[in-house]
């Protein structure tokens, strides 16, 4: 059996269609980097805005990572069935009378920003202190200026956010009766005992949130690395809103060590390992090794070749 060092990694995708390059490049960092601290890999699926998700995609994922010789450890969890689990942690900061009940629409949100003609889209808390009555709402989080919040992204190096002056009061709970994006995230990277999260830079602003909630439900912060996200030839996020191809399985042993070329290894080990493998099973472990994360860009984006 393998003996397991203290890091835990995980991949986390949405159920919303087939995987593309660009989170394949996430799965494959954040894999290459939990295996070179002897690490375990979790699977998370965030299927928790059942709207959403696409049937048939889970599986299609999950085969996608196995086909590319990414093997998880444990049982993979499902958000769509850990609702209770995050009302349980929604009540503690209820307790702790940090919650309050929006019924603000995002179309009225909408045309109050643009009355203050504001690119900065900043809850003015206009909820804070109503008597909700209605019965459909939303629950937000005072964000409160006791701090701002900062802390070295092992990648982009230090990340410094006030959340009252740049993010306001954030959603916890949906009007649809399910958890936020936040808040399920925040529960799962503590239960499932991450220590370091891998992910795309298109979510390194939203970290901040993620930490104040740690502090407010006294839950341990996780080292966070983002690695730059992969841009289109129009400068957009490739991503299944901007019509990024599917991946082609068949192709594993190439797209694996295009990511390998992303995310820093030199051209002539990828060359190597190429040689040297005889699957996309072998490849990636065998890349295990020469995992560097000083390697990789500490830039925001770079462009898809
Ligand atoms: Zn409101």
């Amino acid at each position: 059996m393998t003996k397991f060092s203290k890091y835990v990694g995980r991949f986390a995708p949405s159920p919303t269609g087939d995987l593309h390059f660009g989170s394949l490049v996430t799965a494959v960092a954040s894999y290459l980097r939990a295996r070179s601290q002897n690490g375990k890999w979790l699977l998370r699926i965030e299927d928790i805005d059942q709207k959403r998700n696409q049937k048939g995609s889970t599986y299609s994922i999950l085969k996608t990572l196995e086909l590319h010789g990414l093997e998880w450890d444990d049982e993979v969890i499902y958000q769509s069935k850990r609702t209770e689990i995050y009302r349980f942690y929604l009540n503690q900061l209820v307790e702790k009378k940090l919650i309050y009940k929006c019924s603000c629409s995002r179309k009225n949100l909408i045309n109050y920003y643009k009355n203050l003609q504001t690119m900065e889209y900043v809850y003015p808390g206009i909820c804070r202190n109503k008597e909700i009555e209605n019965n459909v709402f939303s629950c937000r989080i005072k964000a409160l200026n006791t701090f701002n919040i900062n802390f070295t992204d092992n990648i982009q190096g230090s990340i410094e956010q006030n959340l009252e002056k740049e993010v306001g009061d954030f959603i916890l709970w949906r009007n649809e009766n399910i958890a936020s994006y936040q808040l399920a995230v925040v529960v799962d990277d503590e239960l499932q005992g991450i220590t370091e999260i891998v992910r795309g830079c298109d979510l390194l602003f939203q970290t901040s949130r993620q930490i104040y909630l740690q502090k407010c439900l006294n839950f341990t912060t996780p080292n966070y690395a983002h690695i730059p996200i992969l841009l289109n030839k129009e400068n957009q996020k490739l991503s299944k809103q901007t019509k990024a191809e599917p991946l082609k399985n068949i192709n594993s042993k190439e797209n694996i060590c295009k990511i390998l070329n992303y995310i820093g290894y030199d051209k002539s080990v990828i060359n190597n390992l190429y040689i040297n493998s005889k699957n996309s099973n072998d490849l990636i472990n065998n890349s295990v090794s020469y995992f560097n994360l000083k390697k990789i860009n500490k830039v925001i984006s770079v462009q898809f070749e």
